[in-house]
């Protein structure tokens, strides 16, 4: 008997995630970011408050990725990167649970 096999078979990650979850921590990562932007709104002119106005921009785009990561959900591609349609990492997931591309796509697009 050899000793150094797995003991378990590699799992389809896309097995392993739990949609249910996933859509709870996004929908909860959603509101969030709608409360503070609800809270930035009146102060959100680049003339007027200018940290402000750059905090909600950069929340607008997390709630347009969250969006988007609802609706990969919704359509059982959430997960899969969106640019090499490999699986993203359980761990990046668990960080970013909106990424979009894996983590070398993302290194790629950062660097351009
Ligand atoms: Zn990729």
């Amino acid at each position: 008997m050899p000793s150094h096999l797995p003991r378990r078979a590699p799992v389809d990650p896309s097995d392993v995630i739990d949609t249910v979850t996933v859509r709870t921590h996004l929908e909860q990562l959603l509101q969030e970011r709608q409360n503070l932007l609800r809270e930035l709104e009146p102060r959100t002119l680049p003339s007027v408050d200018p940290v402000a106005y750059q905090t909600a921009v950069s929340s607008l785009r997390v709630v347009e990725q969250i969006t988007d990561a609802l609706d990969r959900l919704h359509a059982g591609t959430y997960g899969r990167c969106i640019r090499c349609g490999n699986q993203i990492t359980a761990g990046r997931l668990e960080v970013v649970p909106h990424a979009a591309a894996c983590i070398d796509c993302q290194n790629h697009a950062d660097a351009v």
